[in-house]
């Protein structure tokens, strides 16, 4: 038993339309697709396909802190504000969260996550109980071996046997040293040896801030990314969150290596962090994706939003209108991080996993279209999305979540920052 869709419009394809087939939890078969006893028929004449967005890196319980205090210095908001709720966090906690973040990420085509938290138990049982994919990772911070790297580094270890390939294979673990400045070299060494034993990525946040990366070239005389490079941390697939200060010799790096930029805009923005080199980025053959960031410093997980964001600022910034084209700009959303989960290059293809987004196009906002994947990334908006499949189980089905309660999952977050606010 699978389902058949009929009429599928990749955003690719200017104007043709096929028909597609899911059996079990691949695509079985493209363009000369034939309905089957007992498939479930899904009509998708006149919508928009896509294999779902990526988003290369986030924080999903950080929804918490989604509005809290949104205009003050960046310390005060950490010190004053996040660190404290977080110090109160317990497991359960983190899981309503992530289970809040992923159901608005479903809801704007999201399909697959990376993300990096703590109590990751509870995140991968969010993923799993959601049915979405997800590279995780155990944000490690620890100045020393003997003080607490040990013990960070045996709790990403633990994490990756309990979890790695998970869920059918929807769950991947990564091990994430949370930045240079916040993981002493013997930590991101040990990570390192760690993901080449059991065969995982790495994911990191790189040159994110100025301050950051001047103050590490004075302690050090080197950029975070050739330290990184010198640690052999780009000897494994590596996802670096942000580079948003990233120089020539950077750039060259990060390009002879595997690793992909999870390019996030809008919190770069948000935090005053600066405007990612990323033409430069490409030009030089960096695989860039999109990420959103925590949603404290977003405040959405919104993949669309993303993708303008992206688009507008590049061409803000470099007063050029012809940077960063709508295919350009869909494509990082979707696909240069799909690598790190195991998943192939192409999406809608046979044999591929059958993850498949729908957007509605009907709508005044995208009428007239002239090019699907314009319309796509600059005129559509979540409220579009109107089913979502991933591993061919539908995780949105007419606009409605089919894994999620989310009334229920509104209603625990809002008990939860309740119970933490008024201890
Ligand atoms: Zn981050």
């Amino acid at each position: 038993m699978g389902t058949f869709i009929r009429g599928v419009r990749p955003v690719e394809a200017s104007s043709s339309t096929f028909d597609l087939r899911f059996d079990n939890r691949r695509i079985a078969s493209v363009s000369d697709a034939e309905p089957q006893p007992g498939d479930t028929e899904v009509d998708a004449r006149g919508k928009l396909a896509i294999a779902g967005f990526v988003n290369a890196h986030t924080h999903l319980a950080m929804v918490l802190f989604r509005g809290l205090a949104d205009d003050v210095a960046l310390q005060t908001w950490l010190e004053d504000y996040v660190w404290p709720i977080e110090q109160q966090l317990q497991p359960e906690d983190v899981y309503w969260c992530t289970m809040l973040a992923i159901a608005e990420g479903i809801r704007s085509g999201t399909t697959t996550f990376i993300d990096m938290y703590f109590h990751n138990d509870q995140v991968a049982r969010a993923v799993e109980e959601s049915g979405v994919r997800a590279l995780l990772g155990y944000g490690m911070i620890a100045s020393s071996l003997q003080k607490n790297g040990t013990s960070e580094l045996a709790k990403t270890e633990a994490f990756i046997r309990q979890w790695h390939g998970q869920a059918d294979g929807r769950i991947q673990v990564s091990v994430s040293p949370h930045a240079v400045y916040t993981c002493c070299e013997d930590v991101i060494r040990a990570g390192v040896e760690m993901a080449h034993k059991y065969g995982t990525t790495l994911h990191t946040h790189v040159a994110e801030t100025r301050s950051e990366v001047e103050d590490w070239k004075a302690q050090t005389g080197t950029s975070p990314v050739k330290y990184l490079l010198d640690l052999e941390a780009f000897s494994v697939p590596t996802l670096a969150a942000h580079c948003v200060h990233v120089d020539t010799d950077d750039i060259a790096i990060l390009a002879d290596h595997p690793v992909i930029v999870a390019h996030c805009p809008k919190s770069n923005a948000k935090l005053g962090s600066g405007i990612a080199p990323v033409p430069q980025m490409q030009q030089a053959g960096v695989h860039v994706a999109l990420g959103t960031d925590g949603a404290a410093s977003n405040n959405r997980l919104d993949m669309l939003e993303e993708m303008r964001a992206a688009w507008l600022l590049q061409r803000a910034k470099h007063e050029n209108s012809a940077l960063l084209s709508s295919q350009l700009v869909v494509s990082m959303a979707v696909y240069p991080a799909r690598h790190l989960l195991g998943l192939p290059r192409e999406g809608l293809e046979k044999g591929a996993p059958a993850d498949l987004v729908l957007f509605d196009t009907d709508r005044i906002h995208t009428t007239p279209s002239h090019d699907p994947s314009a319309m796509l990334a600059y005129a559509a908006n979540s409220s579009d999305v109107t089913d979502v499949y991933v591993d061919g189980k539908a995780l949105l089905q007419n606009g409605e979540l089919r894994t999620i309660d989310e009334e229920r999952v509104k209603s625990e977050v809002r008990r939860l920052l309740h119970r933490i606010k008024n201890r």
